[in-house]
C-alpha cells in the first residue's frame, strides 16, 4: 500500500514510522510512506504557506497554490489516488473506514493542514474525502494522519506478528474486547479468573464472548444495537443481565 503525505512538519512523521509494528512494515514491504514538505512547493524566498485570511478574523490560513502545486506534482506518476484531507469537520474515523481504506487499490495522499484554515478551493478543487479523529480540535493534521495510516496499516495481512489479534479486537467483531491477563495467576491477592488455566479451549472462548458482551453492554451499549448477536449471544446477554440482577 502506498501513502503520500503533504505536510510542514515531516519530521513528525519520520519519527513514529521508525518505531516498532510500523517500521517493520516497512521493512517487509507492507506499506510505503513518502512524506512532501509544503514548502518545497513555494515559491518565494521565504517559502511561504500561510497568509491573513479574507474577510479579516483570528489566526492564518494556508495557501491554496502550495498545495495544488504539491498535488500536481504528486499526482504526475499517473498513479490512481484517493485524496484524503485531514480536518475535524470531515466524517468521524472508525474501524469500518479503517477496514474500507486498508482494501484501497489506490494510493492515498493526505493533506495535513495547520493554522486557522486551508484555503477552501483546496478542499473544493482536489479533496476526494475529508475525515476527522473526532470531535475535538487539534493543532494540525500531523497526528489525524497518523492515527489513521497506524489503524490502516495494522489491518494489512503480514503487518501484525499474530493475524487473530486484528480480528478479535476491540470493534473488529462488533463487540469491544474481552478482558486480558497474563503471568503471575495471582498478584497481590488479585486473582486471574479459573477459566483461563483451565485450558479448556471451548469454555475460554465461550467465556471471552460473554466477558465482551458484558464490557460491551456496560461501556457502549450502543454497539450492541448494530452487532449482528447470535441466539448464543443473546442467551448469553441475557445470563448476565440476570446475574447482574
Ligand atoms: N479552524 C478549524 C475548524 O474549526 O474546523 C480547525 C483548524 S485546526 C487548528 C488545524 C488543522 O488541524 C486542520 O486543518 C486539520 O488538518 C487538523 N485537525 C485538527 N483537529 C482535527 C481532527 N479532529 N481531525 C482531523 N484533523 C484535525
Amino acid at each position: 500500500m502506498k501513502f503520500d503525505i503533504i505536510t510542514i512538519f515531516p519530521a513528525i512523521f519520520d519519527a513514529y514510522l521508525s518505531e516498532s509494528i510500523l517500521k517493520r512494515a516497512i521493512q517487509k514491504g507492507i506499506f510505503e510512506a513518502k512524506v512532501h514538505n509544503l514548502r518545497d512547493f513555494t515559491k518565494d524566498r521565504h517559502k511561504t504557506v500561510d497568509d491573513s485570511p479574507y474577510g479579516g478574523g483570528p489566526g492564518m490560513v494556508m495557501k491554496a497554490a502550495p498545495f495544488f502545486d504539491a498535488v500536481r506534482a504528486i499526482k504526475s506518476d499517473g498513479a490512481d489516488t484517493l485524496t484524503i484531507m485531514l480536518s475535524p469537520q470531515g466524517k468521524r474515523f472508525d474501524q469500518n473506514t479503517a477496514l474500507r481504506l486498508s482494501k484501497e487499490q489506490r494510493r492515498l495522499l493526505f493533506l495535513c493542514g495547520r493554522y486557522e484554515a486551508i484555503d477552501e478551493r483546496v478542499r473544493d478543487a482536489l479533496v476526494d474525502e475529508e475525515i476527522s479523529i473526532g470531535d475535538y480540535v487539534l493543532t494540525g493534521g500531523e497526528l489525524p494522519c497518523l492515527v489513521i495510516i497506524d489503524g490502516i496499516v495494522r489491518l494489512l495481512p503480514g503487518a501484525l506478528g499474530d493475524e487473530g489479534s486484528a480480528r478479535e479486537e476491540s470493534f473488529s467483531w462488533g463487540l469491544l474486547d474481552y478482558p486480558h491477563f497474563t503471568r503471575p495467576p495471582e498478584f497481590e491477592g488479585l486473582k486471574v479468573p479459573e477459566v483461563l488455566l483451565s485450558g479448556n479451549h471451548r469454555e475460554i472462548s465461550r467465556w471471552r464472548r460473554k466477558e465482551a458482551l458484558r464490557r460491551t453492554l456496560h461501556r457502549r451499549p450502543d454497539l450492541l444495537e448494530r452487532s449482528p448477536l447470535s441466539d448464543e449471544d443473546r442467551r448469553l446477554l441475557a445470563k448476565i443481565k440476570e446475574e447482574e440482577r
